[in-house]
């Protein structure tokens, strides 16, 4: 089958906050700079309708407040990371922040909540020292994807939709990208992108555990391209769960899904089986320490069998008021009532739930990547969060990083920018599903969720991580010998789940690798053979290649060192 081809000088992978801002920015940049530049956006849902920014309930953190700082959302991004961001990457998310969101609020058109004098509201999240997260009720990313994708609309921008990028294709001297290989969803046909410049945002998503929380879109798929293509990925060990998934049944995929963060921050409760609360007992944050803490908590409770029908724990809010509780939550309350529950006067199951990957990557502040033309922004990036994301933190990072790329592509593709002709490329691993028997790919995703959740999850260890490693090459393996038993193409939903199972258990690889290779607990990555973190001041972080080992590179503390703060009181 030849696929198709055709040109663009900017092609942007994803259509969330980092695609759309990306956009948006590229487009300016070249009307700023009277040339214009052809700019597409590939997606693999509808523009607008899918990926993670959309499910934004929280919101967005941004020192706006006068008594707040940049220096504050710095520190406390430093760390809630546990000293291994990269601290100019973290330094450009909370100064970029208040720009982007003026320019989401006055330029876009997005109305967020706001005190009786007129100041936007800010509300709690957990593991912050100060009350800094923007939002529309708990509804926010629907908000911002709205007013990004009309703005996208509004201009001439192309649109890809229902197009999976499968291959990062290099030129043919490997000197730099060439463009994009794409499977046409609606009908099954390849298409190849030639581009200038190219931007990996296709959010990353840990939809290989059993409980998650990100859009069924989302597979991984950008970074197993960027492994396949040789870059380094980094902090891939850090995954972060979310204290309060959804637990309703094995019926319903509302399982997993999430219940934000502000219920803790404003004072919910988490109940073990008992209907006690357990978290003083294990920090005296209790419910509003970090997600990493409250995560382990839970799950260490619900291994001692404190747990509730569905297998869980509760959260409680009856105490709040529920008048106060349906006003401040409405969407909450609806999702709940939903599944049988009473958020505002009763008790809710709850599961901690794969929520988002701080590792992916490795990128420079101005989103270049170690492949001349490609770039990257968004979850599909690693080292801006270390190794824990605070919440209102991801769709900072997107939109922020999202409008650097989107700048820099322009002038990337102003100065060097051509299209090069590309190496070979070959669609037979993709074809593959096509040619072999009939097998049972539910049952491989089955066995990922099993490895995933048990061996690389919450709690860790090395026989774990050994034995999953095995786990995986098997169903590797496996996925290889079986087949969809089907020839049609268009919306052929198997052959996507084979594909999307491909690029998990590639990147479920280096995730049990990097976390066998860091022998001490911090942030989200928890070991029971090394439950210490090591000494602050010597940290490392893990980098990966497809084919290579974890080599572990010095954290470079650039603006502050462990022991040390921005803040003027502080010592
Ligand atoms: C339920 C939920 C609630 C959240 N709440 C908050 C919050 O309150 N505050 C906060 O800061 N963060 C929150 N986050 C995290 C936040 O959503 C992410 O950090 C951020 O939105 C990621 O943006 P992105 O642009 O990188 O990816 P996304 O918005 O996920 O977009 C990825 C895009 O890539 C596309 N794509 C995927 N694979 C391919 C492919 N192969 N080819 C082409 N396109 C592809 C997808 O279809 C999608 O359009 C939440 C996440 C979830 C899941």
């Amino acid at each position: 089958m030849v696929p198709q081809a055709r040109d663009t000088d900017i092609l942007i992978l994803g259509a969330g906050g980092a695609g759309l801002f990306a956009a948006l920015h590229a487009h300016q940049a070249a009307m700023r700079a009277a040339s214009p530049l052809s700019i597409t956006v590939a997606v693999k849902g509808l523009l607008g309708k899918c990926g993670c920014t959309r499910m934004v309930q929280g919101g967005y953190n941004v020192a706006l407040a006068k008594e707040d700082s940049v220096e504050r959302h710095f520190m406390d991004t430093i760390e809630g990371g546990k000293w291994l961001p990269d601290q100019e990457l973290a330094w450009k998310l909370v100064t970029l922040a208040i720009e982007r969101i003026h320019e989401l609020e006055n330029e876009l058109g997005c109305f967020f909540d706001r005190n009786p004098d007129g100041t936007v509201h800010q509300k709690a999240f957990a593991g912050q020292t100060f009350d800094r997260t923007v939002h529309k009720g708990d509804l926010t990313g629907i908000e911002i994807m709205n007013r990004l994708a009309e703005q996208v609309w509004a201009r001439r921008i192309q649109r890809l939709e229902e197009h999976r990028a499968v291959e990062l294709v290099k030129s043919a001297d490997g000197a730099s990208i060439a463009g994009v290989l794409f499977i046409d969803m609606r009908t099954g046909d390849y298409l190849f992108v030639r581009a200038k410049a190219v931007l990996l945002a296709t959010g990353g998503g840990p939809t290989m555990y059993r409980y998650h929380t990100p859009s069924g879109d989302k597979s991984c798929d950008g970074l197993a391209m960027a492994l396949r293509a040789g870059l380094a990925l980094r902090d891939m060990e850090m995954v972060q769960f979310h204290p309060t998934g959804l637990l309703a049944g094995t019926h319903t995929r509302m399982t997993g899904t999430v219940l934000e963060e502000g219920l803790r921050g404003s004072g919910g409760y988490l109940l073990g089986g008992d209907k006690q609360r357990f978290m003083p007992n294990y920090d005296p944050k209790a419910e509003r320490a970090t997600r990493d803490f409250v995560s382990r908590a839970m799950f260490s409770e619900i291994r001692k069998g404190n747990i509730t029908p569905h297998g869980g724990l509760y959260i409680s809010m009856a105490h709040l008021g529920p008048e106060r509780v349906r006003k401040e939550f409405k969407g909450m309350v609806e999702r709940c009532a939903d599944c049988g529950f009473d958020l505002a006067g009763g008790l809710v199951e709850v599961v901690p739930t794969a929520h988002y990957m701080m590792g992916g990557v490795e990128f420079a502040a101005d989103c270049t990547t170690s492949l001349p033309g490609l770039f990257v922004a968004g979850e599909d990036s690693g080292g801006v969060h270390g190794a824990n994301r605070l919440g209102g933190n991801g769709v900072a990072n997107s939109t922020v990083f999202g409008a650097v790329a989107g700048d820099s592509m322009a002038a990337w593709v102003q100065k060097h920018g051509r299209l090069a002709s590309p190496a070979e490329f070959d669609i037979a691993a993709y074809e593959r599903p096509f040619g072999l028997p009939r097998g049972d790919v539910e049952a491989i995703r089955e066995k990922l969720y099993e490895t995933m959740w048990e061996r690389v999850g919450i709690i860790r260890d090395a026989a774990g991580l050994k034995r999953a490693l095995g786990e995986l090459d098997a169903l590797d393996g496996e996925l290889d010998r079986t087949g969809i038993g089907t020839q049609s193409r268009a919306f052929n939903l198997s052959w996507h789940d084979w594909l999307n199972l491909k690029s998990l258990v590639s990147v479920s690889r280096v995730i049990a690798q990097s976390a066998l290779a860091r022998e001490d607990s911090r942030g989200a990555h928890y070991r029971d053979d090394f439950p210490d973190t090591s000494a602050l001041g010597t940290s490392a972080f893990t980098s990966i290649k497809a084919a290579g080992p974890v080599t572990m590179k010095p954290v470079a503390f650039t603006r502050v060192r462990p022991g040390q703060s921005l803040l003027k009181h502080a010592a």
